[in-house]
């Protein structure tokens, strides 16, 4: 399927068409997500080779796996030699390595929805950029910056660094521009945006997938809760009339295709239901599959996983179409201990990702509760 020049080619290799049944699809990372990304793909009779820096939850379901690092550029080389397109499952990959795969194999999505998503400033000049809201924000390269920026937002902010932030990481409350300092030490004294606190009516994602030739599917919007900065709670239908959930959807249709995407993509935002206009501002971005999107398991006929893997392998797209209502509920930690009782539970499907440990904050599983659509 791939052009054999292709390696040696400026432009990346374009697969010639479809992935047929029995085609490798590469996952970059081990975790959950690509546990489930790999069973869906099974379903269609994909394979899947997992590349990750130690074992995960995926390693149990899929084909093959390599333990590789992330900057071992001969072993990303014999995985992407290995496989007939490659994906990923965290946006912590670093672009390095999907640059380097990319000349070897097609990327999908491509390595620019990592550079913008990795990095919370680029991200959120990108998607200003595209005219969409965000929530009022300033860089800030040292705690002497947090004054002035408070005073420009204009009230109490939330300073999250650049990079590496995630379940509410890497970001702390200031109320007060006295508080500048204490905040950038919190935060380990790295760059940083600062952001001013909005006071929403509640959250909510937009779960888009782009295909090869650039046709968008949507799901419909989850209202998510989080508790302790971890998602707790996605619930179909949100409390969203349709003008809010078709604008949302619009929103995340314009960066997905801005950023020239394949696959599925998370698009968080927050929503003002008393507000006239502009009632949706963009929170972040995840380029992969998404916890606030695991209802569409049992809630659709075809699953966020199932068709990010129809999206990377160059597949129609799947039907997005919700056949229930849905609850969604993370098992964190020791909630996965009541497994017994929830398998038991009638409308609950019960999805367990084989982690050895329940860790304290650790995803270990989630339960879809149905009711009919009404
Ligand atoms: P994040 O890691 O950026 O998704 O932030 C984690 C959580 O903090 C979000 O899901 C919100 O509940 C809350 N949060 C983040 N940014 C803001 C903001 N600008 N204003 C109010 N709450 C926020």
């Amino acid at each position: 399927m791939l052009d054999p020049n292709a390696g040696n080619q400026k432009n990346p290799p374009q697969v010639a068409g479809p992935l047929p049944p029995g085609s490798t699809i590469g996952i970059l990372g081990s975790g959950q997500l690509g546990r489930m990304l790999a069973l869906a793909g099974a379903r269609l009779g994909l394979k899947s080779h997992i590349y990750a820096d130690a074992s995960g939850p995926a390693f149990d379901v899929a084909a093959t796996h390599t333990v590789g690092g992330f900057d071992d550029m001969a072993a990303l080389a014999r995985f992407g030699g290995s496989v007939d397109v490659v994906t990923y499952e965290f946006e912590n990959v670093p672009v390095a390595a999907a640059e380097a795969l990319q000349k070897i194999v097609a990327v999908r999505p491509g390595p620019r929805a990592l550079e913008v998503s990795q990095d919370r400033l680029i991200e959120k000049q990108f998607i200003s950029a595209l005219g969409v809201p965000v929530a009022p924000f300033m860089p800030i390269a040292s705690a002497a910056d947090i004054g002035p920026a408070m005073l420009e937002l204009g009230g109490p902010a939330i300073l999250k660094t650049r990079r590496l932030g995630y379940d509410g990481k890497g970001q702390v409350s200031v109320a007060s521009a006295d508080r500048a300092a204490g905040a950038f030490d919190a935060i380990g004294r790295a760059p940083a945006v600062l952001e001013k606190r909005v006071a929403f009516t509640r959250e909510v994602s937009v779960l888009v997938v782009r295909a090869v030739d650039g046709t968008l599917a949507y799901y419909d919007c989850p209202e998510n809760e989080h508790r302790d900065g971890i998602l707790h709670r996605s619930t179909v239908p949100s409390p969203l009339g349709a003008a809010d959930v078709a604008q949302a959807q619009a929103i995340a249709g314009r960066i997905a295709t801005a950023l020239a995407y394949v696959g599925v993509l998370a698009v968080e935002l927050f929503h003002f239901a008393d507000r006239k206009t502009d009632r949706l501002a963009v929170n972040e971005i995840a380029p992969r599959v998404h916890n606030s999107g695991h209802w569409t398991m049992d809630a659709c006929a075809i699953s966020q996983f199932e068709n990010h893997m129809r999206a990377v392998a160059g597949w129609p797209l799947g039907s997005t179409a919700r056949h229930s209502d849905a609850e969604m509920i993370n098992l964190i930690g020791a909630e996965a201990n009541a497994w017994h009782g929830l398998a038991a539970e009638p409308g609950a499907a019960l999805h367990l990702y084989g982690k050895r440990e329940a860790r304290d904050g650790r995803k270990m599983g989630h339960v879809n509760r149905l009711q009919p659509r009404r």
